[in-house]
């Protein structure tokens, strides 16, 4: 049943897509109107790409603390998705995954994940967002600047497709026009104080393709994940395969500063084959390619703390906007979702138009985003060349805690379990600091290392089949 708006407020959001849609999810129950004002000229009513979504050719992971709080905010969502033929992959059963600390056990199944274009996650969110009833947007719009006081604001400047200037005044205002968010400029405009910067940055650049999957493997099918670790003192190179919607895997290459991928299509598969086991490459052999490789590189870490300035009343940042994160992790949209919700709880504390909504909201959305972003920094710190503040003791001590975490999680359930949880961001950090876990790390190994992947017959049988391009020998 559809939840009866409350209040009298408007609430104008900047950007549409998830960040953006997921806080109309998040408000419109506390607003008598929302609306949404989007710089594309349209957001397609399928899951088709839209060009200020570039990133949407890459492979998107949305872990299950992110899909379980799209879930609460729209309930039914994962339905959807599924209808729609997105795939429900069970972690870390349904993962195949090279640690720097080695292979995993598939273990059975404590979370999961949501396997699809980044395209369908948001037709499904933004389909039901903008079938709310008080709930609107305008396309073709961009926003160049706030209106209002360092105290508070107001409103927001316009301007439409054929230059034409406006104004459009709102009790509240949430910027989530991701990575390129101009809010510290907006907020300088107005006389408001400067907002601490962040950026650490590995020099990531993404490829991605997708693939037609092999017969058989068009759906239950694992992740497959070839991890970078930080400690070889190389360049981090990643492969990802994600099983997705019309049969295909949406595959995407990375590398840090000096060992990106190419956009050349014929080295795709000859990165795949060079990270630090070529079990993707052995897989994708087996598939075909049915699109070209399109190639990505603004993935700097960048925390903007709005939650330590004296803001104005009637202005909140979330999403990319706020924190952006090295995609490698893919936590993004988890991170959004959960400041979603949090913006949620604290509408429901908090009338949206009483001047303390927004300091409050602020904060509590920056700590979903600061748990994401520790994960993140922890690991790209040490990456060569990486710009921003390097490892200090205290980063080092942590790095090899958490690699000695994944050491253990090798071979002991409660540790993989207790990452997962982390790693899913279904419950914070801090369960790493558990006495059990801790006691666990302590011990160490309680099954053997693995010597290879452990897999499925019928993924082995995919393996034992001709390989479309001829390749070097390996031993898997
Ligand atoms: C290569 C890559 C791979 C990724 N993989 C993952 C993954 O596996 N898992 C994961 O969880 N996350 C992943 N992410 C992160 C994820 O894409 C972002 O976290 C997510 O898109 C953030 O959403 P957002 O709404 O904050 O910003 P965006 O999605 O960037 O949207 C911002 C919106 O604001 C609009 N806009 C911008 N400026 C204006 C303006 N002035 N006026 C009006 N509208 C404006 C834009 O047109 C756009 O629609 C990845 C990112 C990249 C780059």
């Amino acid at each position: 049943m559809t939840q009866q708006p409350t209040g009298a407020a408007r609430v104008l959001i900047l950007g549409g897509s998830l960040a953006g849609t997921l806080a109309a999810a998040a408000l419109a129950p506390h607003a008598a109107e929302v609306l949404l004002v989007e710089r594309d000229k349209a957001l397609p009513d399928s899951a088709a790409p839209r060009p200020r979504l570039p990133q949407a050719a890459h492979a998107h992971m949305l872990w299950a603390g992110g899909a379980d709080a799209i879930e609460s905010l729209l309930p039914g969502m994962t339905d959807t998705w599924l209808k729609a033929g997105a795939h429900r992959i069970p972690i870390p059963n349904g993962m195949v995954s090279f640690s720097p600390a080695g292979w995993y056990r598939r273990w059975t199944e404590t979370h999961y994940l949501i396997g699809a274009s980044r395209d369908l996650i948001d037709w499904g969110v933004r389909t039901a967002v903008l079938a709310l009833p008080n709930v609107s947007v305008r396309t073709g719009i961009t926003v160049t600047a706030l209106m209002g006081t360092a105290s508070k604001v107001t409103g927001v400047r316009v301007r439409d497709e054929n230059y034409a200037e406006s104004e459009l005044t709102a009790d509240l205002v949430i910027d989530a026009t991701g990575r390129d968010s101009k809010a510290p400029e907006w907020l300088t405009a107005i006389g408001a104080p400067d907002v601490p910067e962040t950026v650490v940055d590995a020099g990531v650049r993404y490829a991605s393709r997708r693939y037609r999957a092999p017969e058989g493997a068009e759906s239950d099918w694992p992740v497959i994940h070839i991890q970078a670790d930080p400690r070889e003192g190389r360049p981090g190179q990643v492969v990802s395969i994600i099983s997705i919607e019309d049969g295909q895997w949406h595959v995407s290459l990375s590398g840090t500063r000096g060992g990106e991928p190419s956009a050349d299509g014929d080295l795709f598969e000859d990165f795949a084959r060079g990270v630090r086991h070529p079990l993707a490459a052995e897989f994708l052999a087996r598939a075909e390619p049915v699109s070209d490789v399109v190639v990505y590189g603004r993935t700097a870490n960048r925390q903007r703390r709005f939650e330590k300035v004296a803001m104005p009343a009637g202005f909140v940042v979330v999403g990319d906007a706020a924190t952006s994160l090295n995609p490698v992790y893919g936590h993004g949209m988890s991170a959004a979702a959960l400041g979603a919700v949090a913006l949620r709880d604290t509408a429901a504390r908090v009338s949206v138009t009483a001047p303390r909504f927004a300091a409050q909201a602020q904060k509590a959305v920056a700590r979903p985003a600061a748990a994401a972003w520790l994960l993140a920094v922890g690991q790209d710190r040490f990456y060569p060349g990486a710009i921003g503040k390097a490892p200090n003791f205290a980063d080092k001590v942590a790095a090899r805690y958490v690699h000695r975490l994944s050491h253990t999680a090798i071979g002991n359930f409660l540790v993989v379990k207790a990452l997962t949880d982390v790693m899913t961001m279904k419950k914070p950090a801090t369960v790493l600091g558990h006495p059990d876990v801790l006691l666990a790390a302590a011990r160490g190994l309680r099954r053997p290392l693995l010597d290879g992947p452990q897999l499925t017959p019928a993924e082995q049988s995919i393996l034992d089949r001709e390989p479309r391009r001829a390749a070097e020998p390996t031993n898997l």
